[in-house]
């Protein structure tokens, strides 16, 4: 018997990944370092469908029909570089090497230069959803050559998320698109959490509630514009109780925030780019902050009892500020986000297509959200729109949202509760609408002290003053 594709790794997700791929109708050629994982799932699940177990490499790509397919799903980083070494002697021309571990997306250009050497695809694929998404369906983001998608997109489309029909899977773009599109994505999904996570906890202050009554205020948001989700989950995390102590489950967490990477990955590439994507920043920091125990430990006795005691006098108006507040700073989020996406397609010529981007996420990932249609239909009406923040229901939801953001914004900052989330969106969105930034000072500053040269608003050219001298004007 012969595979139409193999899954090499078969810890949680390239398990359950194998586990879809069977149920879907696909003959699957499993493969793990250790042949334990291999028998444990055709003991435990071999039911499901058809697997071809294979205890050694060569076994394995023997058992695939050509082109031959395979998934690595192994730890990312030098387990991915070993495993592809191993398999590369033992393909031939055609055949297509698909990581759908966390790489980063250069790491995927480079191994994808050194496949394409070979005559091989290599295919860097961005998985969201954990494990759960994995085996019912995840959001599934593949780079690397159209004609290797001619192979893949039909068994992609077929084990991801369906959503009004459509599958969360489509060809992101050539060599490591697809991972790019992953890691914002996961930026995203910091920046929701943090903004998610604020939002509870100025809730939790100005009313004075406890977790469960805030579980009831998660709930229904969730019927409305801010249906996703991170939200539901939310609501379900704040309902629970710790069985051990009976307290709130949120309150025996230590507050530590612990990260594996991704969100730092895509702050560095847009530092590279030049985007301002101070959402996902903000976000990142905040875990780093909450990471650093001894600065805090030491802060909190230098400065105890900073916060003044804060009741809010209306809680429906307060609630729903800060709903407002949470959903204007949300949008300014995945504007970033787009923002980069744009930005690394044009940097690599990747051709990214926006809406579509939106389209896969709407379903199996874990920013799976109602609000990611509109973002589908904006950049569809207008693919050359310059930030998602000027699309028309976007437009209207920040306008409406304005005096709620900046009264729990300012409020906050009385309160001394930190939202460095919501007040760096809000700081973004009004530098951006701003008729002139104070950038003009710091041109004229470092014209000063380094002669770097100014643009003038009233005349074409590049200027510099003589500073130290009779400060006469040259044009240069
Ligand atoms: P892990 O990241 O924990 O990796 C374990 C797997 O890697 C095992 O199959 C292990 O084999 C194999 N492995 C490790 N080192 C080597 C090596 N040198 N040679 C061969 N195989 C090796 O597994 P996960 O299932 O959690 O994740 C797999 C990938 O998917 C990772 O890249 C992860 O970042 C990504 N991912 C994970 C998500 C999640 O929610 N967990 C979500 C989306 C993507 P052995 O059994 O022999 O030790």
């Amino acid at each position: 018997a012969t595979a139409r594709i193999g899954v090499t790794g078969l810890a949680v997700m390239g398990r359950n990944l194998a586990r879809n791929l069977a149920r879907n109708g696909f003959a699957v050629a499993v493969h793990n370092r250790s042949p334990e994982r291999t028998r444990g799932l055709v003991a435990e699940h071999g039911d499901e469908g058809t697997f071809l177990p294979a205890e050694s490499m060569a076994d394995f790509v023997a058992s695939l029909e050509r082109p031959r397919a395979v998934i690595v799903m192994v730890k990312a980083g030098g387990p991915t570089d070993a495993v592809v070494d191993e398999l590369v002697p033992l393909l031939d021309a055609g055949d297509i090497v698909v990581d759908c571990g966390n790489a980063h997306f250069a790491d995927t250009r480079r191994r994808e230069e050194a496949l394409r050497a070979h005559g091989l695809h290599f295919v860097g694929t961005g998985v969201s959803g954990g494990e759960e998404g994995a085996l019912r369906g995840p959001s599934i983001m593949p780079g690397g050559s159209a004609e290797s998608y001619r192979t893949l997109g039909p068994i992609f489309e077929r084990i991801a998320a369906q959503v009004d029909g459509v599958p969360c899977c489509r060809h992101i773009g050539p060599d490591g698109a697809g991972h790019f599109v992953k890691m914002v994505h996961n930026g995203i999904e910091y920046a929701d959490m943090q903004l998610i996570a604020e939002a509870y906890d100025l809730l939790r202050a100005g009313l004075g509630a406890q977790p469960a009554q805030l579980a009831e205020i998660f709930r229904g948001w969730n019927s409305g514009e801010l249906e996703s989700f991170l939200i539901e989950i939310t609501a379900d995390v704040l309902a629970h109780t710790d069985a051990a102590t009976g307290r709130a489950f949120v309150d025996v967490v230590l507050d530590r925030a612990e990260q594996k990477g991704t969100g730092r990955w895509t702050v560095q590439s847009a530092l590279d780019l030049g985007i301002p994507i101070t959402g996902i920043a903000e976000a990142t920091f905040a875990r780093s902050l909450s990471g650093h125990a001894d600065q805090r430990e030491a802060a909190r006795g230098a400065f105890p009892d900073m916060g003044a005691t804060w009741r809010v006098e209306d809680p429906d108006a307060f609630v729903e500020d800060v709903r407002r507040a949470l959903l204007a700073s949300k949008i300014v989020a995945y504007a970033q986000g787009f923002d980069h996406i744009r930005a690394g397609s044009r940097e690599y010529d990747w051709g990214i297509d926006l809406g579509g981007t939106a389209t896969i996420w709407r379903g199996g990932c874990i920013i799976r959200a109602r609000f990611l249609d509109r973002i589908r239909q904006a950049y569809d009406e207008r693919p050359d729109l310059p930030t998602l923040l000027v699309a028309p229901w976007f437009a209207d939801t920040v306008n409406d949202g304005v005096p709620s953001w900046r009264r729990v914004v300012a409020d906050a900052a009385r309160a001394g509760v930190p939202a460095p989330a919501f007040a760096s969106s809000l700081a973004y969105f009004d530098a951006l609408r701003a008729q002139r930034l104070p950038a003009a000072l710091i041109q004229a500053l470092r014209d000063n002290f380094g002669a770097h040269t100014y643009q003038r608003v009233d005349r074409e050219g590049t200027f510099h003053t003589r500073w130290p001298t009779d400060r006469t004007e040259t044009r240069t």
